[in-house]
């Protein structure tokens, strides 16, 4: 645990051509690639093994181990699929890196596709980001041009290609096997595992799915060594990450730094909570993770730590909130993301997160009644774990979080006939000075 920042995916970001090839080559970009392709395959896995990376995309699943799950001289393509669907409310960490610095994705594409023997790599990205679209484009196109894709590259033999496909603004596409359902061609709904997308994934082929920050990581690692990465984090979350600060925060914004670092020092680097005001709440992962309170602000932030908290590390979207928010309203703004998200395959998720939804509204208007309250906890536990896809366990997390930890800010609203918040309140940006901000 440090807390010190490690500016790797992110040290470039304020030089005016990081984005473009020759700036992302004058810090050293692509030296990776011609390491890597001196390299067996086999051995890069190793590398990457070694390392310990682990799915910057909240599961959390070893990297270098999902790679080698790819069976080999099965006669069959094998494809990279990046997901760039980044959707997460609070999820802000993945269009950034793509703005200010495609190329270290491109070079992590190119050094994994040597990797798991494919010549074929697809980025899906969110459709609606059309500025990070049309940068991705640009640095693919360049990479192109410089010979880092297509045919014998660098003289290796070896050959890629990269499409980049635009999404549709659903966010159940971020879940991989819908993801690779919508890259087909069809409407984006969630498979059965198994078969698993290593085994049976993109045109029923062999697929890696893998988070853009994930495979953002991989130059360094070839270039610094799987020990260095190892080094850094805690002792089974290893490397850096990036946190993404948002909400009642001074100074809202990306942070690099070693996984294990807390969100007091998180909030040291962002210069605090909003003058005049104190931690109420927050989510380690966006709001598919639980809430966690000023309890929690020493907890390191690893996937074994938070997890031990009672919530999850997730995409590191920490989401804060302080004393004038309304936990129920927020509970009830999410639930209503889920109920519009859910893709309405199966009963629990479809039904359950529209009775959560009229319920928690019932409660937020004072009208709610305390059987509300039990059917909620009803419905919720109905739900989870009896959902298709993790989207459908997501559904209940915002307001079993509220109902644990606020319940009696809950059974005020029924006291009081309404919400005893003022919704300015939380949205005004003016501190006890009076500075309008
Ligand atoms: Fe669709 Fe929700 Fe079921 Fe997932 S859990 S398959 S999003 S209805």
């Amino acid at each position: 645990m440090t807390d010190t920042l490690t500016p790797i995916l992110s040290v470039n970001w304020d030089e005016h051509d990081a984005y473009r090839l020759e700036g992302y080559k004058r810090g050293g970009g692509y030296e990776a690639l011609d390491k890597a392709l001196a390299m067996q395959p086999d051995d890069v896995i190793a590398t990457v093994k070694n390392a310990g990376l682990r799915g910057r995309g909240g599961a959390g699943f070893p990297t270098g181990m999902k790679w080698s799950f790819i069976p080999q001289g099965d006669g069959k393509p094998h494809y990279l699929t990046v997901n760039a669907d980044e959707s997460e409310p609070g999820a802000c960490k993945d269009m950034p890196l793509l703005m200010a610095n495609p190329h270290v994705l491109i070079e992590g594409i190119i050094i994994t596709c040597y990797a798991i023997r494919s010549s074929h790599a697809f980025i899906y990205i969110r459709g609606e980001v059309l500025h990070v679209i049309r940068r991705l484009q640009l640095a693919v196109a360049e990479a192109y041009e410089a010979g880092f894709l297509g045919q014998d590259i660098r003289g290796s033999g070896f050959d890629l290609d990269i499409v980049v496909h635009p999404g549709a603004g659903a966010y159940i596409c971020g879940e991989e096997t819908a993801l690779l359902t919508s890259l087909e061609g069809y409407r984006g709904l969630p498979r059965n595992k198994p078969p698993f997308p290593a085994v049976e994934g993109l045109y029923a082929s062999p697929t890696v799915v893998n988070n853009v920050e994930t495979i953002a990581s991989v130059p360094e690692i070839i270039t610094k060594g799987a020990d260095w990465f190892a080094a850094l984090g805690t002792e089974k979350s290893n490397g850096h990450g990036i946190f993404s600060l948002s909400g009642h925060v001074a100074n809202p914004g990306q942070f690099e730094a070693p996984l294990g670092i807390t969100l007091r020092e998180l909030l040291d680097l962002a210069g605090g909570i909003r003058p005049g005001h104190r931690l109420k709440f927050w989510t380690p992962g966006g709001s598919s993770s639980s809430f966690l309170t000023d309890e929690h602000l020493d907890v390191p932030l690893d996937y074994e730590q938070v997890g031990a908290a009672g919530s999850m590390l997730g995409t590191r979207s920490l989401q804060i909130f302080d004393e004038t928010t309304c936990s129920l309203r927020a509970a009830l703004r999410w639930t209503e993301f889920y109920q519009h998200e859910s893709c309405g395959k199966c009963t629990p998720c479809r039904e359950g997160s529209y009775w959560l939804v009229r319920a928690i509204e019932r409660l937020e208007n004072g009208k709610g009644t305390d059987e509300d309250l039990d059917m909620i906890l009803d419905v919720s536990g109905n739900i989870m774990g009896r959902a298709f896809c993790a989207l459908g366990d997501s559904v209940p997390v915002p307001i079993t979080s509220a109902i644990k930890y606020f319940r009696d800010e809950i059974i005020q609203h029924q006291k009081e006939g309404g919400c005893p918040f003022d919704p300015a309140a939380s949205t005004a940006w003016a501190d006890s000075a009076g500075a309008d901000r």
